[in-house]
């Protein structure tokens, strides 16, 4: 038996029958006969929440390493997926390669970075990956993808669909460009005069530990709900009712994004409480766990806001989070 609640970020106390860290891809071969139990890939545990005690094994892919090549145009950085997303970050602007600042401080590992395609301050990992090393366990061999079939989406890619649990990323090559430009037309950065990437790092750094609740002081996951996507069809008759509606235009198709915060927020659910897990009182997409919380009461809180979503805007409410129960992935 193993202790779950620090290998979680929500940290609920929960266990699995087993945990394997691997250190090594070739563990893959030698160590894994998964076919006949339930397993669960985990990284560092911070797009996860564990409801209750899981009666599989969770395994813990550890590899380590950071391999920097170069082309004319590109850095090509091949790093194993078990190293620190943000410490890869920080690597990057202590040896002046620049491209990915507006993704510090992202909790997680480099092998979670392109299975829901991070993304903050107006870039998402997509644009910078390469190539995706992983292990088929059906087939049971090495294989690649390149970045054009991963099928990268907002939070989303083939590895949160057809390939979900049939592989084990070992590894992620990065290709950055050598020629930065700055991405500073997000949110709090346009504050920001002509900024270096390092003043990105530090201002994305700083608004995010000013808005964002410490998962090391209070359980959490990040964002809980992704943001819907719906038609511009639906987005105008809904601003009949609701003018002040904050939407973001996507490339390309007639839809809009809408801030998931603004309908949790407009609908009253800012610090609103069941037991221990409370809608966050500044960041309501945010849902918390005080160290006393269950998974049956975070179920409980995520469909009410899920349904009262649904009720008044007619919007369906999508976790973000995986939720793992005893026997695997649960349907919100
Ligand atoms: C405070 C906070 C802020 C956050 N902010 C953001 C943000 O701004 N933007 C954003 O995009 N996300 C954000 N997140 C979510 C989270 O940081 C990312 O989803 C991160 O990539 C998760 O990494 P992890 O290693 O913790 O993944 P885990 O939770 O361990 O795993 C996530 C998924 O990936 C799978 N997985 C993990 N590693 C592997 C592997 N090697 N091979 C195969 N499958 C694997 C797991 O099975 C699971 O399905 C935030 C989370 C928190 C707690």
């Amino acid at each position: 038996m193993q202790s779950l609640t620090s290998l979680h970020s929500f940290g609920l106390s929960c266990t699995a029958q087993a945990f394997i860290r691997m250190n090594q891809p070739t563990d893959l071969h030698s160590s894994l006969n998964l076919k006949s139990s339930a397993f669960y890939i985990l990284g560092e545990g911070s797009n996860t929440v564990f409801l209750e005690d899981y009666q599989g094994t969770v395994i813990r892919p550890a590899f380590m390493g950071v391999d920097l090549k170069h082309t004319d145009t590109h850095y090509l950085l091949k790093v194993g997926a078990g190293e620190n997303w943000h410490q890869l970050v920080l690597w990057c602007m202590q040896n002046q390669i620049y491209g990915l600042e507006n993704l510090a401080l992202i909790p997680g590992s480099v092998g979670a970075a392109p299975i829901q395609n991070i993304g903050a301050y107006g870039v998402e990992i997509e644009q910078f990956i390469h190539q995706v090393d992983f292990y088929d366990l059906n087939k049971q061999c090495h294989k690649s993808l390149r970045r054009q079939s991963c099928e990268f989406a907002y939070r989303d890619s083939v590895f949160k669909n057809d390939l979900a649990d049939k592989v084990v990323i070992t590894s992620v090559t990065f290709a950055i460009p050598k020629i930065w430009q700055a991405v500073e037309h997000y949110g709090e950065l346009r504050e920001l005069s002509e900024p270096s990437a390092m003043d990105i790092f530090n201002k994305v750094i700083e608004v995010r530990q000013s808005k964002l609740p410490d998962p090391k002081k209070i359980g959490n996951a990040g964002s809980f709900f992704k943001n819907p996507i719906i038609s511009l069809e639906q987005f105008h008759l809904l601003q009949k009712t609701w003018p002040s509606m904050p939407s973001y235009a996507l490339d390309n198709i007639a839809k809009v994004k809408v801030p998931a915060a603004w309908l949790i927020d407009t609908l009253g659910f800012k610090g609103k409480k069941i037991g221990g897990i409370a809608c966050h009182p500044n960041q309501p997409l945010v849902l918390t766990n005080d160290g006393s919380g269950t998974g049956e009461e975070l179920l409980a809180l995520a469909r009410s806001i899920q349904s009262a979503v649904s009720k008044e805007f007619s919007i369906e409410l999508e976790n973000e989070v995986r939720l793992i129960g005893k026997n695997g992935p649960v349907v919100l």
